[in-house]
């Protein structure tokens, strides 16, 4: 998990102040009662839903990756909040029966109230108290607990039982309840209840102030906290009952909770797609670079050894198959050991890379390779080629060269720096090392008739 910048910090501390201005604002008429909107609640509940649900994907999503059980427990944390708000919905009074499902009475709905309210804070100090944990205990890993798959499927299993639980209590066990709600309005035992839970809520604050240092999420879930204090106590402290000021206020800010870390998790997302994309553009144009490295010699920019015998293999095989000619010339420099010992390893080099570009513009053909076979030998394979033609391209290639001017003083050969090649023809059944042995044997016939010259014949000579 990333630590939290500057920025985060000044982004949420802005978030709560302005929090804050709401609710001194909302206080002073947190009493006053509103018309009462029966649908208002359905709205909110769906809202809330679906916010803690994919808030809590996304959670599960991070957890598949890091395996922290801190964040597993908060993933939970949401998931939870999720089902016991869609309980919560299912057993008010007026939305989906007059007093609501599964025979709840008049303080079904406000203990359903607590026990979610108090479930998320509970999941938030279980976070703090796990985040020192990197990795998923030996016992539980030793019940695969490790795997994300059965982490989730217990989380779910675990979070349905829990609310399936205390429904079953807040329903059936309405006896032990004590009266929260007289009316719409809230008892004071009422008020004491949810002051506990506000309690709670602030420990859970505290909790994820106090567990330092702090990651990005931490700082999301300190103001989600301080969101969710204020619901509490506008909605459930400060106002008289149900459809007041207060009520509806808290509601809004429980939204505003819910949605908040929503909505940093989405962009967060989003900006790891863009990371995501723009790295693998540059892993693209890395991954080019690097397979024409791979390809070419460094001084010349020729094709280098690899690449020839790569080219050549696969040139063979398809002149084999459609019974197409196939010639291979291989180029020597003439006394280029002795040009080096006069005018220098450098003026050397320079004479390779002026030759390689000669060679290199007598190919004319996509399909012709031109490789630097080894220190100043070249060669090149022309597919489509029969050995008159590679003769002849052999030939221009020496004239070309000669042309070139370059004064080489200590050659027997000529006056300035000449070449010598052998051409070669395939013959099938011919494989390459056969192709390239007979192109050799004539580069050095030819260099023993004097150099500067070429030698072609039938390959299988
Ligand atoms: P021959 O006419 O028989 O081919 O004689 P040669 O001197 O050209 O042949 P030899 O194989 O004896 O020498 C090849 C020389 O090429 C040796 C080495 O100094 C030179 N050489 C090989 N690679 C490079 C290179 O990358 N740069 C430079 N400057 N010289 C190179
Ligand atoms: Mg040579
Ligand atoms: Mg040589």
């Amino acid at each position: 998990m990333e630590p939290a910048g500057r920025g985060e910090m000044w982004q949420a501390a802005l978030s709560v102040a302005v929090s804050l201005l709401v609710f001194a604002a909302a206080v002073p008429f947190a009493k006053t009662p509103l018309l009462q909107i029966p649908a208002f609640i359905p709205m909110y509940v769906a809202a809330l839903v679906i916010c803690d649900l994919i808030t809590a994907v996304l959670l599960f999503g991070q957890f598949s990756v890091v395996r922290t059980p801190a964040l597993w427990l908060l993933a939970s944390g949401y998931l939870f909040t999720a089902c016991a708000t869609l309980a919560y919905s299912f057993i008010f009074p007026g939305l989906f029966s007059p007093s609501g499902w599964f025979g709840s009475g008049p303080q079904t709905s406000s203990a359903m109230y607590m026990f979610w309210h108090s479930g998320f804070p509970l999941a938030v100090i279980g976070y703090t108290l796990l985040k020192g944990y990197t990795t998923i205990p030996g016992p539980l890993r030793r019940l695969g607990l490790a795997r994300p798959p059965i982490a989730m499927a217990c989380a779910v299993l675990g979070v349905l039982l829990l609310v399936a639980g205390f429904v079953l209590f807040a329903t059936q066990g309405q006896a032990y309840i004590p009266m929260f709600l007289n009316g719409n309005r809230t008892t004071d035992t009422g008020r004491m209840f949810l002051f506990g839970v506000w309690v709670l809520s602030l420990v859970a604050l505290v909790a994820v102030w106090k567990k330092k240092p702090h990651t990005v999420l931490d700082v999301r879930l300190l103001v989600v906290m301080c969101v969710w204090l204020l619901d509490i106590a506008l909605a459930a402290l400060l106002n008289t009952g149900r459809y007041d000021l207060g009520w509806y206020t808290g509601r809004i800010y429980g939204l505003l909770a819910a949605s908040f870390l929503l909505i940093v998790l989405l962009i967060e997302n989003m900006k790891q797609y863009q990371r995501l994309f723009q790295l693998s553009v540059k892993l693209g144009a890395a991954n080019k670079v690097l397979a024409n490295l791979a390809r070419h010699d460094g001084l010349t920019g020729l094709a280098n050894r690899r690449y020839f015998d790569e080219y050549l293999a696969e040139q063979i095989a398809i002149a084999s198959r459609f019974h197409r000619p196939l010639a291979l010339i291989l180029c020597d420099i003439d006394h280029f050991k002795d040009f080096n010992d006069h005018y220098g390893h450098q003026a050397g080099d320079a004479c390779l890379k002026r030759i390689a570009r000669v060679l290199q513009s007598c190919s004319r053909r996509p399909a012709d390779l031109v490789a630097r076979y080894g220190g100043e030998e070249f060669a090149f394979i022309l597919p489509d080629t029969g050995l008159k033609a590679a003769a002849r391209m052999a030939e221009e290639m020496r004239c070309e060269v000669s042309h070139l001017a370059i004064a080489h003083a200590r050659s027997s050969a000529a006056s300035c720096v000449s070449v010598s090649s052998g051409v070669s023809e395939l013959v099938p059944p011919m494989k390459a090392p056969q192709l390239i042995a007979a192109a050799d044997a004539l580069l050095y016939h030819a260099k023993g008739l004097g150099r500067n010259q070429v030698v072609s014949a039938w390959a299988n000579i």
